[in-house]
């Protein structure tokens, strides 16, 4: 049996079908780099006939990302396909991945079609996909539902047709572990050219099993897993790269295969999801959360200091997760800031480095140690935001214990200036109803959070808001280390990204 495990990493596309979760191009392709950084084998870059932002955002991936694969998901017309070819046509190693329906309900009340329809459709989807690369794709959609042997039979004709991976997703996150190994057994006993293609498996978290389910698949055989970082997703999420990676890693000899990915830059890459997103990690989230390492319990802190493995099954270190986080001070040069960001992974410009370089100046004057993190908030905030519509150029608040808040703010609205003045309860609300007063925005707040980016007093407040106008949802974060200012440029991002959506309408939101 062969013992490597393809990582297919969907974070892009399947993980921005979280509520609010969109990105702009300019995010994707920063988190693209990161992702083949961090060794994933396969980036599925997004759904481009679903909307001409995917469409655009795939394009670019495949571009500028030449070491790993990039897949490009399509239904089975021809018009997807195409769409999908002529997005990912530029990567080095391009790969269409088609879908259809293979569960009895799916077919009868969605698709409308009998067996016999659906075995023909993805047939000629596989072949059509085939006239364009070698690497093709084929997902049953709602396969943990379908009728065994129908799942068999059409995988068989899949790669008859020339799928050279097959992947059997648990759409609706319905499966159990046991019963899941089981059905991954069945298909690799009960397809009979199953050894000329990949079979993969695609879980969903709605019972809390998709990473269990995921693992079971790959003792059963199962040789490709799609994950998304911090297990992002619709609904309750997808199954997370992080967990499958490191159960793999931490107990090689319960299963004895591994992936090409680093590990190392798995923390790294979760902060970066999280932050691009404005999906916050949980605490306890296994691997990446805040506390997933945090031994606090007097008895465990014991163990631990007198050795670490008492308690620890994995080391910090082993993720990316270093307790030497310093990295630079208010008397760094611009050299070091341009090395160090190139560690982190970014390419800049001299423009751009110059930009980042005058914010981290103004940073390192108010806060003593500037962490990775910060660096990070400063290129997401200076950079990858420069298409915003909305822009805060200045804002004065008062507040305090005799006064009514009160804000005056300045805003760039399309490179044209605008200001005003508001009151409110407190210091966020008088900003917020002043910015909502100058952008005559039609949305309404629904949620808003603040935590410290890293530790200290001095350290950064993260915000983040979530705003709904006419059934679109955005999630906006900002950090800055007045916690005033933080709250306004959550709002201000929050805001620009409706605009985004309301721009790049969404016309396809099918999936697996
Ligand atoms: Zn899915």
């Amino acid at each position: 049996m062969n013992d490597r495990v393809i990582i297919f990493d969907t974070t892009l596309r399947d993980g921005e079908q979280s509520p609010g979760a969109s990105m702009n191009t300019a995010e994707k392709l920063r988190l693209a780099t990161q992702m083949e950084k961090l060794g994933v084998d396969v980036l599925e870059a997004g759904f481009p006939a679903a909307s001409e932002g995917d469409f655009d955002a795939v394009s670019s991936i495949a571009n500028k990302i030449k070491g790993i694969e990039v897949a490009g998901l399509a239904r089975t017309s021809k018009e997807d396909i195409d769409r999908a070819w002529e997005a990912i046509r530029a990567a080095a190693k391009p790969r269409i991945h088609t879908f259809i329906a293979t569960s009895d309900i799916h077919m009868t009340y969605k698709l409308k079609m009998s067996r016999d329809e659906v075995i023909r459709k993805a047939v000629e989807a596989v072949r059509y996909a085939k006239s364009f690369t070698e690497n093709v794709e084929f997902s049953a959609e709602d396969g943990s539902r379908s009728d065994r042997d129908f799942l068999c039979k059409v995988f068989e004709a899949a790669i008859e047709s020339g799928a050279t991976t097959v992947n059997l997703p648990d759409t609706v996150g319905y499966a159990i572990p046991q019963e899941f190994g089981s059905l991954v057994k069945y298909v690799m006993t009960h397809t009979p050219n199953i050894s000329k293609a990949v079979l993969s498996v695609h879980c969903h978290n709605d019972l809390g099993l998709a990473t269990a389910n995921t693992i079971a698949a790959i003792g059963a055989g199962a040789r490709q897993a799609e994950v998304t970082v911090n297990g992002i997703g619709e609904r309750a999420g997808n199954t997370s790269l992080e967990e499958v990676v490191m159960a793999l890693h931490t107990r090689p000899n319960f299963i004895p295969v591994a992936t090409g990915i680093r590990t190392d830059q798995i923390y790294p890459t979760s902060r970066l999801v999280s932050m691009i997103t404005g999906i916050i990690v949980q605490p306890n989230k296994a691997i990446v959360g805040a506390n997933a390492f945090a031994h606090e319990a007097g008895i465990h802190q014991d163990g631990i200091l007198k050795n670490p493995m008492t308690y620890e099954i994995m080391k910090p270190e082993t993720i990316g997760l270093s307790k030497n986080k310093l990295v630079l001070g208010k008397h760094s040069g611009r050299h070091a800031l341009r090395e160090h960001l190139k560690d982190l992974g970014y390419d800049l410009s001299d423009e751009e480095i110059q930009l980042v370089f005058v914010k981290f100046k103004e940073l390192a004057d108010k806060k003593k140690n500037v962490m990775d993190e910060d660096l990070e908030v400063i290129v997401t905030e200076g950079i990858l935001r420069t298409t915003d519509i909305f822009r805060l150029e200045y804002m004065h608040v008062t507040s305090g214990t005799t006064v009514m808040p009160m804000a005056s703010v300045k805003l760039l609205i399309n490179d044209r200036s605008v200001r005003g003045a508001g009151y409110g309860n407190g210091p966020i609300d008088a900003v917020y109803n002043t910015i909502a007063k100058l952008t005559d925005t039609g949305s309404e707040l629904l949620r808003f959070s603040v935590s410290a980016l890293t530790g200290g007093t001095d350290a950064m407040g993260e915000v983040t808001v979530r705003l709904r106008e006419n059934g679109l949802l955005a999630l906006g974060k900002g950090a800055d280390p007045d916690i005033i200012t933080a709250s306004a440029k959550a709002y201000i991002n929050g805001l620009n990204r409706l605009e985004y959506l309301k721009s790049h309408p969404v016309v396809a939101t099918e999936g697996l």
